[in-house]
């Protein structure tokens, strides 16, 4: 079943008569349980995509459904209720508040939600469990690594059990251990919970993770590549 449906979207910068066509006729699906790739060279719009599916940006022409609801017709003040409920959001930068300690900022996304303690602090076990982060609770943000940041980061975006997660280069900021443990992670978070992760990255290792790569270039998805194989294989493939 799609949890994502993109509709022959086009977004259009600029002006009337100095248009920049960024995405041009953009159609593909992602399914329940997939851990979508979103790869292309600097400028060919990745984020500019990922701001259209986040609701946090409209296009220009086309539709995007997720789970079933246009959101690109939505107003304004449902949108943020819909991204609340439905999106999950991992940056580069993780966005931790360092004033609140690694529980807290986990529980953040549910402070709007009625939801009973027993409850959210069950959610807070299982989730820092599958992302080994289950011993840093009680820690302040600057007191633990970089690499645990992004996973308190992970946690936070999967604590409102989202139908879809929206990652943002998760590894930009990690050496290459801790991307790999966070991928590794990931994973696990993808295939336990059968949640959807949507993640755009320019770097190919971290690509190798996803089950399918999706390609932006001059403004159209130009390719799919399914993951078969070993790791080995995809990198002698792109
Ligand atoms: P990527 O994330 O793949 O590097 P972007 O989506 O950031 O690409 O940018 C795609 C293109 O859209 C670039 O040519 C960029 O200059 C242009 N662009 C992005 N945002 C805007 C904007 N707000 N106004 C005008 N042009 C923009
Ligand atoms: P990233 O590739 O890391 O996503 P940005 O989204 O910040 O980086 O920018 C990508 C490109 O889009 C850059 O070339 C930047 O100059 C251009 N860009 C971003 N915002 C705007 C804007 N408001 N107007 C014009 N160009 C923009």
């Amino acid at each position: 079943q799609a949890i994502l449906e993109i509709d022959r979207i086009t977004k259009v910068y600029g002006t009337k008569l100095n248009p920049v066509r960024v995405l041009e006729d953009i159609s593909f699906s992602i399914d329940q349980g997939e851990f979508v790739g979103i790869m292309g060279p600097s400028g060919a719009g990745k984020t500019t995509l990922l701001n259209l599916i986040s609701t946090i940006d409209r296009p220009t022409t086309g539709k995007i459904l997720i789970n079933q609801t246009d959101v690109t017709r939505m107003r304004e003040k449902k949108l943020t209720t819909f991204r609340r409920e439905q999106l999950g959001f991992i940056f580069q930068d993780f966005n931790l508040l360092e004033s609140l300690n690694v529980k807290d900022n986990i529980l953040l996304p549910l402070a709007l939600e009625r939801i009973r303690y027993q409850e959210m602090m069950e959610r807070v076990t299982y989730v820092t469990k599958i992302l080994g982060i289950e011993h840093l609770l009680d820690k302040a943000i600057v007191d633990i690594s970089i690499g645990q940041k992004q996973r308190v980061a992970a946690a936070r975006a999967l604590i409102t059990q989202p139908k879809l997660i929206l990652a943002d280069e998760p590894t930009g900021s990690l050496d290459s251990k801790s991307a790999t443990e966070l991928l590794q992670y990931l994973t696990a978070v993808n295939q336990q919970e059968q949640a959807t992760i949507l993640m755009v990255t320019h770097d190919a290792f971290t690509a190798s993770y996803c089950q399918r790569i999706l390609f932006i270039k001059d403004g159209a998805i130009f390719s799919e590549i399914v993951r078969q194989g070993t790791r080995k294989e995809f990198f002698q493939k792109i």
